[in-house]
């Protein structure tokens, strides 16, 4: 623990954005990073709890007291081989995880968390900069072949596992290209698909091979993946969409929400194509039914084509104002 008195000392800081007019003109990311102090003074707020609450929130285990602690003392190389030992994807995650850990945060109990993410994002995104990020080559090959069927998130973070304990490793994506979810489910504007293209390259140079637009059970059998391959790992993520069978359902103008995302995402990406089926909200009076964090992305697309009107409507109660801690967290 760098600074045992930090939380007391320093007010929680957190990315601004940039403001609305801009941002709903483009679909790049519009978080505005803290600066290398600024984030520092935020990692010494972490006060290393004997129970550190935060592992339990977070769905990869990351160490994170060790990591803000090492933020504040600046080595920020070490935070993120730490870092980088629970989660091979944390440029992701700085980005577009709910954080479940700063809702279990101990100084959460104040309403003030440690900013998380913020750091996780911070380390990651200093470690491309710097040129910390390598591939790394595992000096010893078992001679095993691995086909992983799936390239989101599940599936890359499992084929560079594989490749760096020295398998042969091939991922098969049905879309044409890699990145499942992470590619055109999520928008754009919260994920920035340069960051795929980066890790692909550094997975393609660690020695896993990609086939695009070959769907497993279509255009390959798996009795002949089963018999070129010691195993297969299925990660082909959840696609089968929520249903909502009331009258109208099936009238014009009702879609999925991935139908409108990964439509508008083929458009903003630039693929060949990617006209035919494009979902145009522009002038639209548009209605979102959920208000999770799909729901939201229809939401800030629909805003970016130019919607006439957006209402969205969601099935639980209005949240209170303030959670009642001793019952919530961690
Ligand atoms: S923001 Fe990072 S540390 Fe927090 S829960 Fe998500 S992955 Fe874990």
């Amino acid at each position: 623990m760098g600074k045992p008195t930090g939380f007391m000392e320093y007010e929680r800081l957190d990315r601004s954005y940039a403001p609305v007019a801009d941002r709903v003109t483009h679909y790049q990311e519009f978080v505005i990073p803290l600066s290398e102090d600024q984030l520092r003074i935020q990692g010494a707020r972490c006060m290393d709890c004997g129970i550190p609450f935060c592992h339990q929130g977070c769905p990869v285990n990351n160490i994170i007291p060790e990591w803000n602690d090492l933020v504040y003392r600046g080595d920020w190389e070490t935070a993120l081989e730490v870092l980088h030992s629970t989660n091979n994807f944390p440029e992701v995650t700085g980005r577009i995880c709910p954080a479940p850990c700063q809702e279990s945060c101990t100084l959460n109990l104040q309403d003030e968390p440690v900013t998380i993410k913020t750091i996780e994002c911070a380390i990651v995104d200093k470690g491309w900069e710097e040129g910390w990020i390598k591939p790394l080559i595992p000096e010893h090959r078992t001679g095993k072949r691995v086909a992983v069927i799936g390239s989101g998130p599940a599936g890359l973070a499992c084929a560079q596992q594989l490749a760096r304990a020295g398998h042969d490793v091939v991922v098969y994506e049905k879309a044409d290209r890699i990145g499942g979810l992470l590619r055109y489910g999520i928008p754009d504007f919260k994920l920035d698909k340069t960051l795929l293209d980066r890790r692909v390259a550094q997975m393609r140079a660690e020695g896993v091979e990609f086939h695009v637009s070959t769907c497993v059970g279509e255009d390959i059998s798996v009795e002949e993946l089963r018999g070129e391959f010691d195993a297969l790992v299925m990660a082909g993520g959840s696609e089968e969409p929520r249903d909502l069978p009331v009258p109208g359902r099936d009238l014009d103008g009702v879609y999925f929400a991935m139908q409108f995302l990964i439509a508008n995402s083929r458009k903003v990406q630039g693929v060949p194509g990617a006209d035919e089926g494009f979902i145009n909200a522009e002038g639209k009076h548009v209605v979102v039914i959920g208000g999770g964090d799909t729901g939201s992305d229809c939401v800030g697309t629909s805003t970016r084509h130019g919607a006439a009107s957006i209402t969205q409507l969601e099935l639980m109660p209005r949240p209170p104002e303030k959670e009642v801690k001793e019952l919530t967290w961690p």
